[in-house]
């Protein structure tokens, strides 16, 4: 039997990180994941799965010293930020405008992880258990004691970062409410013609919206294209030429699930042209690489502890991505969790009692759910079939693009909100 301060379930983004930021404040950390990430290789594909990291979670990675690593394999910053519904009301949101360099950084959420697991193998105070699954856990008043498939360990604080479907959330018997979309995004890597690496944009369509997320032009850029449909690429490993031209990104199609499950049945050439008929014309030709679904799904856990077991990431919460805000969330519960415990042991407290780890709660509960709600209250607008809310809708976007006042008053503090500061 092993002793640690705390048993973090889940060795995701947000798991990672907060097996780092509590190893920060001396704590002893065991980390349990079920897989391994992959290590990287400059030749490697790019993930599927991305997120864009905003200036707030920059800031945290920076502290944790993983985001140079980051920068280093592949990142791709943003600075331009484009969102329309007709194109008469298109609007842009511009790093300038609220005085930074960029907006946020997409980033693949493998890589972001390796970075975190490659520093937590350089702290003493963490231990990693993986491959290794959470089979039951036990809670007394003084610990929880945790079976895992070949080892038991206690801890005074668990921290379940296990993922949406939260196994730990179920044991504790943590209630949720949820929201089922009946929508599903598609993600699909591409390959695309005209570089425009330095701006993502969304179109919201009657069926939901269609973006674009900029990834590197560097590894995988290839040799000048023709007016030619590209290359179908069925496999996502594929050897490429080197060239100055073009680049890579991922579109992210929202749609309802039966649509969905046709688009992922087609062939990546038929897809390409699929894309080409429904996304705005500025995404140019493309050539899709990967692609994969996933269901969307809003749910917000009841509570976020009980009996030394604390929720953090999506074990906690899940948002509609559409503005891409949920490892976000995820990392801003760590920094809060961070702040609660290294204030409680400056101050003498006990930091794994349930008061303090209510100022945890207090601190999250209430700016997870404002965003959850505005990205649904932008969800139903702009998907609102209503001649009138449609006309209402594009005529607040462009007051917001044209008048001054709403442009500097509402369009950067939105901004500003959306990066995290
Ligand atoms: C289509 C889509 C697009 C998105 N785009 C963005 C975006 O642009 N920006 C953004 O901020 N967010 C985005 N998100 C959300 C983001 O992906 C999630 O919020 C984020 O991955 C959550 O991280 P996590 O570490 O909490 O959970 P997860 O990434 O789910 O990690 C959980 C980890 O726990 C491990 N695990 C689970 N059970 C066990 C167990 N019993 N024992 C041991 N290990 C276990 C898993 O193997 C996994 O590694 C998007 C989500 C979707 C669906």
């Amino acid at each position: 039997m092993k002793h640690f301060d705390c048993v973090v379930i889940g060795g995701g983004m947000v798991g990672a990180a907060s097996a780092l930021a509590l190893a920060q404040l001396g704590l002893t950390v065991a980390l349990v994941e079920q897989y391994e990430p992959k290590k990287f290789e400059a030749k490697q594909a790019l993930d599927l799965r991305v997120s864009a990291i905003s200036l707030a979670s920059q800031y945290l990675l920076e502290q944790l010293e993983v985001w140079s690593q980051v920068l280093q394999w592949r990142a791709c910053p943003y600075k331009r930020l484009g969102v329309w519904e007709q194109e008469y009301a298109y609007t842009e949101f511009n790093a300038e405008d609220i005085e930074q360099n960029h907006l946020g950084h997409i980033v693949e959420n493998r890589l972001l992880q390796l970075s975190l697991w490659q520093q937590i193998k350089l702290q003493h105070n963490i231990e990693v258990f993986c491959p290794e699954r959470l089979v039951s856990l036990l809670q007394d008043e003084d610990k929880v004691s945790l079976v895992l498939e070949s080892s038991r360990l206690t801890a005074k604080l668990v921290i379940a970062a296990d993922g949406a479907n939260s196994q730990v959330r179920k044991l504790v018997d943590i209630g949720m409410t949820s929201w089922d979309y009946q929508q599903s995004a598609m993600l699909i890597n591409v390959k695309t013609q005209l570089p425009q690496q330095d701006i993502t944009w969304q179109q919201f369509l009657p069926t939901g919206p269609v973006a674009f997320l900029p990834l590197t032009r560097a590894p995988f850029t290839r040799a000048p294209l023709t007016n030619e449909p590209f290359l179908s690429v069925e496999s996502d490993s594929v050897q490429e030429q080197q060239t100055e031209q073009g680049g890579y990104g991922s579109l992210v199609w929202y749609h309802q699930r039966d649509e969905i499950k046709r688009l992922s049945a087609l062939s990546n050439l038929q897809l390409q042209q699929e894309v080409l008929a429904t996304f705005p014309k500025r995404l140019g030709q493309i050539e899709v690489l990967a692609k994969g679904a996933f269901p969307l799904t809003r749910r917000h856990a009841n509570t976020y502890q009980k009996n030394r077991v604390l929720l953090l990431g999506d074990a906690a919460h899940t948002i509609n991505p559409m503005a891409g805000q949920g490892v976000n969330l995820g990392f801003k519960d760590v920094k809060a969790l961070q702040y609660v415990i290294a204030n409680a042991i400056a101050q003498g407290e006990c930091w794994h009692n349930k008061d303090i780890l209510g100022r945890y709660e207090a601190m999250r509960r209430k700016d997870n759910l404002l965003m959850q709600s505005t990205m649904d209250a932008l969800y139903h607008t702009f998907t609102h079939p209503s001649p009138l809310i449609k006309t209402l809708r594009n005529v607040s976007l462009l007051a917001v693009s044209k008048l001054p006042v709403l442009n500097s008053v509402v369009k950067n503090k939105a901004l500003a909100y959306a990066c995290g500061i």
